[in-house]
């Protein structure tokens, strides 16, 4: 899953990362950079990799989503209809870069699926685990990401990882799979607004609910991730619109038998588990 986790951890992690960043060890390799529906996927992944990005987007193109899912999916998303080339869209304005997992300035730790690390460092800045967000990155020299809506986002070797009990299936399902992680750290990018006037919704303090980013917080006593920093406190952050997207796609997707459906509903359920204190849910 996009590990959620990190977000206010981030700035301990990338305090070494900046130091790096300032002095590279590693010279740039050639810039290679691919435009991939409007996402930008930087140097440094395998053909494979980049491969297996090109038939998600692909994909997503695929699915004509109809039905309550797509209905819901569309008025979370704000967007004007639920057809592929929104999705896409939406995707690509809040997924702008796409870094690979082994990068010298940005290390991602073992088992971290995604990262979105304009959220990340927004939340690192704001909680002064971190004072700079300016980042090299091979290829693109100095960033300085320090708002939500930057739009980098890192991919880990986990998120192209095959499940195994799903390699007998359609292989869009695990293109399905990945496209509902890409929703799920697009929402990061994202800062709460009131819907009529577009401002955005000022923060409910101690807790993470309308803050920029989406950010998750701490999975209560009890709960399986319990101490985590891995639960919404609504079904308006990234899990919620992972859900909604993985929900909404599994009814679309006309290739699916009902067993794989079945697969991609479950991924579903285990992102809904994680959402928690919402009183109104929608
Ligand atoms: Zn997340």
């Amino acid at each position: 899953m996009p590990n959620p986790a990190i977000l206010v951890k981030i700035g301990v992690i990338l305090l070494g990362s900046l130091q790096l960043s300032c002095a590279p060890l590693i010279a740039a390799s050639p810039r290679k950079v691919q435009l991939i529906h409007g996402i930008q996927v930087q140097n440094g992944f395998t053909e494979s990799q980049i491969s297996l990005i090109r038939q998600d987007l692909n994909t997503l193109l695929t699915l004509e989503m109809t039905g309550e899912s797509a209905r819901r999916l569309q008025e979370r998303l704000a967007i004007p209809h639920s057809g592929p080339e929104a999705l896409r869209d939406w995707l690509a304005q809040r997924v702008r870069i796409l870094l690979p997992p082994q990068l010298e300035t940005l290390v991602m730790p073992t088992g971290e699926v995604a990262r979105n690390y304009g959220a990340a460092l927004f939340h690192a800045l704001r909680n002064s685990e971190q004072t700079d967000t300016t980042i090299w990155i091979p290829g693109l020299g100095h960033q300085r990401l320090s708002s939500p809506s930057v739009g980098f986002i890192q991919l880990g070797e986990p998120y192209f990882q095959i499940h195994t009990e799903w390699v007998n299936s359609y292989p869009g399902l695990e293109s399905i799979r990945r496209l509902g992680y890409l929703f799920h750290e697009a929402r990061h990018s994202d800062t709460p607004r009131d819907t009529a006037s577009g401002t955005p919704i000022e923060p409910i303090p101690s807790t993470a609910q309308h803050a920029p980013g989406y950010p998750h917080v701490s999975c209560p006593k009890g709960h399986l991730h319990e101490g985590q920093e891995s639960c919404d406190v609504d079904t308006t952050g990234a899990l919620g619109v992972q859900s909604l997207f993985l929900r909404a796609a599994a009814q679309a997707c006309t290739t699916c038998l009902p067993e794989d459906r079945a697969l991609i509903e479950d991924e579903a359920s285990q992102a809904e588990l994680r959402i928690i204190y919402d009183s109104n849910p929608s």
